[in-house]
């Protein structure tokens, strides 16, 4: 057993342009070892190392320390001997040291890995040979005190105490430039460097008890078995479960020969990107340090300079800063190192091409020789992520499907809305955060109530949670931020539908509406404050940020026009306005999928024929308010179709609990009186009456309209009406009239009458007539089980999947935010199921919904929309279904198109 186990190889090396890896192991290797591996093959100067793989890491996590230090002990000693004949040095040696970096690497890049050691193999004698080697006291003690310093960080704890206070090692560094009178870590004299390395040591054993340890032996091992411990760390626990990604991915560990940036005027540190990684420009631009080492130039210790010439004029342009000044202080590396520069620009077009993809990369020049350390696909903004793909598609490199495949779907968002100026962010602070529940940037005065929205120019509208009620409010205010609900609240839907800036459920908020304050960790904010939100990554600031209106590109536009060469499902969207009717068409949308009549009343002049309507006591008083309502809806179901000219338009009969309409504010419930000539206890009475113990599953849908008929009979005049007007100007219209809630063929039937008969009699009032389909939704589970039968009568099905989940799982979505946190945490769920469809349980409803309707009319229009209809992955599921189409909210038109292409293309490979 022992034997077989020790076959298996477990430490793989590279260098001297060769490897025993490639880059299309990163499972095994990660994503860094994979990459230095295959550069080194491609005859790019990589120092030599090696990679402990993945699965050591896994091993670790079983067997212990004792035993994985036995498994792999070989085959390590053999590889640094490996590096020691590259490099004709010796770890550990006294005279001709050897010092090596500790990188760890998973295969995907996250945040809580253990953090780079440089440096590794120094001690008290190692350090005079060093400086005896390079003849470079200075060089070899900064060495030492780096790697006593990061050791001690990342291997041995020695954090800051608190989070008010700093680094330990920044405290003692910080106190002896004082003293000294000097600003830079370059500035330290020897004397220095030696001093600091000693009060270092004693730092360590005060905290840890411990001496510093002095055989490079054990600090290699320390090291790595600190890369397997940070595995395990809270961190990237976290991070590991959000994304869904298993334990047992387990990270490598690369351990490499050191290159020195530090070793004087000819030697330096950068990093580079092949491409604008802002705006996806085709430049080569980056930065670099002289004399620096590792993360100096991230870390931002002294003022980085640009790599290419025209990077420095523009740089120094934005910073003001004169051409001879420029020239002087801060030259391009290009200017500076003519000849590294040149051979650095040829290695970057080389990985650009090599990997057919923007690359960042780290290099290192020691006394004037080059060394790459890294490179990967660079992280990029959405922007820059369609101009690099379309750029590349042009450029040969890549072609269609690969670029649609190369677009994340979700990071179109970015484009479509208002966003922060980066630069502001930097500046500002973050007083609390939500969910990121509608994208974009929103920045204003807060306000509490949404009747007050207008009060300022610029306002964010500050809720515990919001209610249809607050509808134009919520429109008037540049962003929405509330303290409850999650992201398919009530706040969310209607924020994305507007294509609004909201954070939503940010529970550290406490709101007080009787004082107007907002507080968040003892720090009290007032209406008429500035703060900011940011919709994206469901950041509060406080205060004033910038914010820049994006800019749609040609490449954009482009995109665009491809994702319909592939996509073979159709993207409509819901739409309850003429405007973003409008605006989901400039995106492209195919049609309406999803009308909400409701949205339509609570507009001022209507919500009071609406409550008449309510409240009336007899059909004949009903039908006299409806008489009031007509020509409203009438002319709104104009200007939609108008909008939509030619496409179908899907209009949901009037769906929610008429409670939802009727005042809860005694003032408003007095004014109600007074205009219809009742008293205040009358209109109370009525209002105790529709309360219900569970309103969404109680009186609503089509139960509405088979117990106030004059409703469907109202909704369908208008409808008709409105197309026949248009019809009559010459444009054409669509309507799909669909009916909500149903979850029996009787309850289908009753209603689809009632419209059929409606039309008829208009059609022969008007001696003129137009096609309709009438359809429903299926978000009773019920329906779902029925689908056969009801496909009998109805001409198409779309899935409201916000009930059908609802009522599925039987989770209230405005009470989910309560118990959520809790079930990600526990991991019981893993994503918010009102977010992203689940497919396991719900979406065998769906499934069954779709073959049990297509069995009995094989042709059944079908189609989604719920929320999930602008999520990708439940995109890509409707896809898989066989459906016609998906509904989303305008803004996420673009994102569905590309899904559409995507899921298509991926079906065939
Ligand atoms: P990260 O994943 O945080 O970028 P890295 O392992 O890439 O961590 O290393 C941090 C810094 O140290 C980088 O600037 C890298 O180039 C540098 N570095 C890593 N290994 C070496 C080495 N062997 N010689 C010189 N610099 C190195
Ligand atoms: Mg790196
Ligand atoms: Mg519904």
């Amino acid at each position: 057993m022992e034997i077989l186990e020790k076959v298996k190889t477990r430490v793989y090396k590279f260098g001297n342009k060769t490897a025993d890896g490639n880059s299309k192991m990163k499972n095994l290797l990660g994503g860094k070892g994979a990459n230095l591996a295959e550069m080194s093959s491609l005859g790019i100067p990589v120092p030599p190392g090696f990679t402990i793989t993945t699965e050591v890491c896994t091993e670790y996590n079983t067997l212990g320390k004792e035993n994985v230090v036995e498994l792999i002990k070989d085959e390590l000693e053999e590889s640094i001997a490996n590096i020691e004949t590259l490099m004709g040095s010796k770890f550990g040696d006294k005279t001709n040291p050897l010092l090596v970096s500790v990188r760890s690497g998973a295969r995907v890049s996250m945040p809580g890995m253990m953090d780079t050691v440089l440096n590794l193999g120094i001690n008290d004698e190692v350090v005079q040979g060093l400086a005896k080697k390079t003849n470079n006291e200075q060089f070899a003690w900064d060495s030492y005190r780096r790697f006593i310093q990061m050791y001690g960080g990342v291997v041995l704890g020695m954090k800051p105490a608190s989070k008010e206070d700093i680094d330990p090692f920044e405290e003692i560094m910080e106190h002896l430039k004082h003293k000294r009178g000097i600003k830079l870590d370059t500035e330290f004299s020897v004397q220095d460097l030696k001093d600091l390395v000693y009060d270092f040591k004693e730092a360590v054993k005060k905290r840890t008890g411990h001496n510093f340890p002095t055989d490079p032996w054990d600090q290699l091992w320390g090291a790595i078995i600190a890369v397997f411990n940070s595995w395990n760390g809270d961190r990237a626990v976290y991070y590991r479960t959000m994304h869904g990604y298993p334990a047992d991915w387990g990270t490598a560990v690369n351990v490499q020969a050191m290159v020195y940036g530090n070793m004087g005027e000819n030697s330096g540190t950068g990093v580079c990107f092949t491409r604008d990684a802002g705006t996806g420009e085709n430049v080569f631009n980056g930065e670099y340090l002289i004399n620096a080492q590792g993360e100096d130039v991230v870390a931002g210790v002294r003022t980085p300079q640009q790599i290419t010439h025209l990077g420095s004029q523009r740089w120094a342009e934005l910073a003001k800063i004169e051409e001879e000044d420029r020239l002087k202080n801060y030259p391009s590396l290009e200017e500076l190192m003519p000849s590294i520069f040149e051979e650095l620009n040829t290695y970057q077009d080389v990985l650009e091409k090599h990997y057919r993809d923007m690359q960042d990369m780290e290099f290192t020049i020691q006394d004037g020789k080059l060394w790459i350390l890294q490179t990967r696909n660079g992280k990029r903004t959405g922007a820059a992520m369609v101009k690099i793909a379309m750029d590349l598609l042009k450029e040969g490199m890549i072609d269609e499907k690969e670029t649609l495949l190369r677009i994340e779907p979700n990071k179109l968002d970015e484009l479509l809305h208002p966003i922060f100026d980066p630069d502001a962010l930097k500046r500002s602070q973050v007083i609390a955060q939500g969910l990121p529940a509608s994208p974009g940037a929103a920045t204003g005065k807060i306000v509490f109530f949404a009747d007050e929205a207008a009060k300022f120019k610029n306002s964010i509208l500050v809720r515990i949670e919001t209610s249809p009620e607050d509808l134009e409010g919520m429109n008037i205010a540049k962003g929405i931020l509330t303290a409850r609900g999650g992201m398919t609240s009530h706040a969310a839907v209607v924020a994305r539908g507007m294509g609004k800036c909201c954070v939503s459920g940010a529970g550290a908020l406490k709101i007080n509406y009787k004082t107007r304050t907002l507080t968040v960790d003892g720090h009290e904010y007032h209406e008429g404050d500035w703060i900011s939100l940011n919709g994206s990554t469901g950041n509060i600031f406080e205060g004033k940020v910038a914010t820049m209106e994006p800019e749609l590109s040609g490449e954009f536009a482009e995109l665009m026009t491809l994702t319909d060469k592939y996509g073979q499902m159709k993207v409509r969207t819901n739409a309850d306005t003429p405007k973003d009717a409008k605006v989901a068409r400039n995106f492209g949308a195919q049609g309406i999928g999803l009308t909400r009549t409701e949205h339509m009343f609570f507009e001022v002049d209507r919500i009071k024929a609406m409550r008449e309507m309510i409240l009336a006591d007899t059909v004949k008083g009903r039908k006299q308010a409806l008489e009031d309502l007509l020509p409203m809806q009438r002319s709104d179901f104009e200007g939609i179709f108008e909008a939509m000219e030619g496409l179908a338009v899907t209009i949901r009969l009037l769906d929610p609990p008429l409670h939802e309409f009727v005042p809860h504010q005694l003032a408003t419930q007095k004014e109600l009186a007074e205009d219809m000539h009742i008293s205040l206890q009358a209109v109370k009475n009525k209002v105790a009456e529709l309360e219900e113990f569970n309103p969404m599953l109680g009186h609503r849908g089509c139960r509405l309209g088979n117990t106030y008929p004059e409703i469907t009979e109202m909704q369908t005049r208008a409808i008709i009406e409105a197309a026949l007007n248009l019809k009559a100007r010459g444009i054409k219209s669509k309507p799909e009239i669909m009916i909500p809630l149903v979850g029996t063929v009787k309850e289908f039937e009753a209603q689809e009458q009632i419209i059929r008969r409606t039309a008829d009699v208009i059609f022969e009032e008007r001696n003129d007539s137009i096609d309709y389909l009438v359809g429903t939704m299926i978000e009773v589970p019920r329906a779902a089980l029925m689908a056969d039968l009801i496909a009998e009568k109805a001409d198409f099905f779309s899935f409201g999947t916000n009930d059908l989940t609802q009522m599925t799982f039987g989770y209230s979505r405005d009470d989910v935010g309560k118990f959520l946190p809790v079930y990600y945490e526990k991991g019981i769920l893993k994503v918010d199921p009102f977010e992203v469809l689940d497919k396991e349980g719900v979406g065998q409803l769906v499934r069954l919904g779709t073959d049990r309707g297509r069995s009995s009319k094989p042709n059944l229009k079908i189609g989604i929309c719920g929320e999930h209809g602008g999520e990708p992955s439940s995109i890509e599921f409707c896809y898989n279904l066989g459906m016609d189409y998906v509904s989303c909210s305008p803004y996420r038109v673009p994102i569905a198109r590309l899904v559409s292409a995507q899921a298509a293309i991926k079906s065939t490979m």
